[in-house]
Order: C-alpha cells, then sequence, then structure tokens
C-alpha cells in the first residue's frame, strides 16, 4: 500500500496517515467480502417529470453497510473497486438487478418506468459491457429502451475510439446513454458530436447555485444546447422550489434531487409509489 501514496510521499507513522490506511485497508478488504457475502443493496432516487407530476424512471445508486465501519459512500468504495477490478462484477450485478427491478415496477402498474445504472469507465475499458448489458436484458425480459446507462466525462476522455464503439453497439441495442455529471469537470463537448447520447444531466452543482446569474446563464444554454442537438437534459441536485421553478422556465423539465425524493430502499420504493398513484 506504500506504493500508492505515491512516489513522492513517505510513509510516516504519522496517527492520521495510519488511521487513513487502516481504514482504506479495512474497506479493501471488507469490499470483497461485502459482494460475495451480499451485503450490498440498490437504492433508487426517482427522476421526476415536472410537467406530468410522475415519475419518469430511477437511478440505481450503491449502497454499502460495512459490519465495522458503518455505512461507506459510493465516493469512497467505487474507486476501490475500480483499482481492484471488482467493478466489473460489481456492475454485472448491479445491471442485472434494476434490469429485475425495472421489470417488476412495470407489471405491478400500467407504466413504463426506465432504470439507469452508472457505468464507471473502468468497465467500458474491460470491454464486457455490451455482453454484460445484453444478458441482464435477457435475463429479465427487460425492453432495451429502459435501460439508461449514465456515463460520466471521465469515460470520454480515455481512449477515445473503443469507448465510442461500444457506446454505439449499445445504442444500436436499443439502450440509451446519459453523458453523467455534465459539467462537473472538464466538460468535453468534444464527444458531443460523436457519442450516440440520448440525454445530458446538468450536474448538481450548477443547480445548487441558481442564484448566481452566471450559472443561470449556464444552465439556460445547456437548455438550448441539448435542445439543439436533439438531446433530452435532465438536472440533478434539485432541492427546492425555487430551482425547480428556474428549470422549469429555462425549459428543462425532467429533475432529480432531494426535494422530490432521496435514494430509497427497493422496499421503500414501492411504499413511495403507492402513495404517489
Ligand atoms: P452520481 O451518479 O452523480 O449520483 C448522484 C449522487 O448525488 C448520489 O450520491 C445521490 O445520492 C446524490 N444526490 C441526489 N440528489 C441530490 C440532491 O438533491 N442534493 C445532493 N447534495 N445530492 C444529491 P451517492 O449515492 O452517494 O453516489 C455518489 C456517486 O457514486 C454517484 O454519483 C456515482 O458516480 C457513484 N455510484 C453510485 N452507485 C454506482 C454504481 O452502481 N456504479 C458506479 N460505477 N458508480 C456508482
Ligand atoms: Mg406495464
Ligand atoms: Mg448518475
Amino acid at each position: 500500500y506504500a506504493k500508492d501514496l505515491g512516489k513522492n510521499q513517505y510513509c510516516s507513522y504519522d496517527d492520521e496517515l495510519n488511521k487513513k490506511l487502516m481504514r482504506k485497508m479495512e474497506i479493501e478488504k471488507g469490499l470483497c467480502a461485502a459482494y460475495l457475502y451480499q451485503q450490498i443493496e440498490l437504492h433508487y432516487q426517482p427522476k421526476w417529470n415536472a410537467l406530468t407530476n410522475r415519475p419518469v424512471g430511477f437511478e440505481a445508486l450503491l449502497r454499502w453497510t460495512h459490519q465495522g465501519l458503518g455505512a461507506i459512500s459510493p465516493l469512497e468504495f467505487i474507486p476501490m473497486a475500480e483499482k481492484t477490478g471488482l467493478i466489473v462484477p460489481l456492475t454485472k450485478w448491479v445491471l442485472e438487478r434494476a434490469c429485475e427491478d425495472c421489470v417488476d415496477w412495470n407489471r405491478k402498474a400500467d407504466t413504463n418506468y426506465s432504470v439507469s445504472v452508472n457505468i464507471s469507465y473502468k468497465v467500458i475499458e474491460s470491454r464486457n459491457l455490451y455482453a454484460m448489458v445484453n444478458q441482464a436484458l435477457d435475463k429479465y425480459g427487460l425492453a432495451p429502451h429502459l435501460l439508461e446507462l449514465e456515463v460520466n466525462e471521465l469515460a470520454m476522455m480515455q481512449d477515445g475510439r473503443g469507448t465510442v464503439e461500444q457506446l454505439k453497439q449499445l445504442q444500436q441495442l436499443g439502450v440509451k446513454i446519459t453523458m453523467d455529471n455534465f459539467g462537473a469537470g472538464y466538460t468535453f463537448f468534444g464527444s458531443l458530436d460523436h457519442v450516440p447520447f440520448h440525454t445530458l444531466k446538468i450536474d448538481r452543482k450548477y443547480i445548487g447555485n441558481l442564484q448566481s446569474p452566471s450559472k443561470q446563464a449556464i444552465v439556460n444554454s445547456l437548455v438550448t444546447l441539448s435542445q439543439q442537438l436533439n438531446l433530452q437534459i435532465i438536472a440533478g441536485g434539485v432541492e427546492n422550489e425555487r430551482q425547480l421553478q428556474f428549470l422549469q422556465q429555462a425549459g428543462c423539465h425532467i429533475m432529480q434531487g432531494y426535494y422530490f425524493q432521496h435514494p430509497i430502499s427497493r422496499k421503500e420504493l414501492y411504499v413511495w409509489l403507492d402513495q404517489i398513484a
């Protein structure tokens, strides 16, 4: 593990560093076991259509409660899973679970909810994505157009070729591709004209701060951009009525955020769906 700290850092027995390392090792050790022993689960957060006042679909988000350390954020364990390669079987599991659940939501009501799964660039790199998606759809009989894959800018910045080809194959299969966290990092406008995106998801950093005129201008122009490119647009991180109003005015009607619902377990989701029915 010392080598992971980088060449210029010395592994001093500083308490703070030691604690961080111990935690990291504990998590890495636990992650594999959690996967094997099914201590991880999926939560779902609705995507809300503010025009119809109905959910349109749900994003699957991994949750893991470590026996000793308690809840661990995916922001902490996903990078580890990426490093060890566990992200590939983990994503296969997420895809299958998400497809299974989505079929079930739509069986229980006259609806066509979609399900979104986050895809790490590592999974695309591994070249297993198409096979995993195809298999998951087949296994549970989910219509491809109800599955959405959320990829972020990082995926676009890796080897251009392989990534785009795989995403094209998936699009031909009927699956929808979303560019997640649009604007969060080095926004890769360049990928917009050759990657078959269906949807842009505006990063919540623009939504959290909508009083700022420059943030408003950015959101407005992202909506225009999506319209001109014929892409769907969705805003993440909507936490209050004011943000909802602004987005509606800007022409963005699909939203996600704590204002509508936090990510909840599949059990809670059934209760919630009954409540809003
Ligand atoms: P993401 O895909 O950008 O997901 C949105 C994150 O924002 C989620 O955090 C969600 O709980 C949070 N969020 C939703 N609404 C609001 C809001 O109104 N305000 C605020 N402040 N936050 C909100 P979460 O669940 O902790 O997930 C963090 C990240 O971990 C995700 O970001 C995604 O990149 C990654 N992740 C989660 N599950 C998976 C997975 O199955 N596979 C992969 N590759 N990554 C995953
Ligand atoms: Mg149905
Ligand atoms: Mg996402």
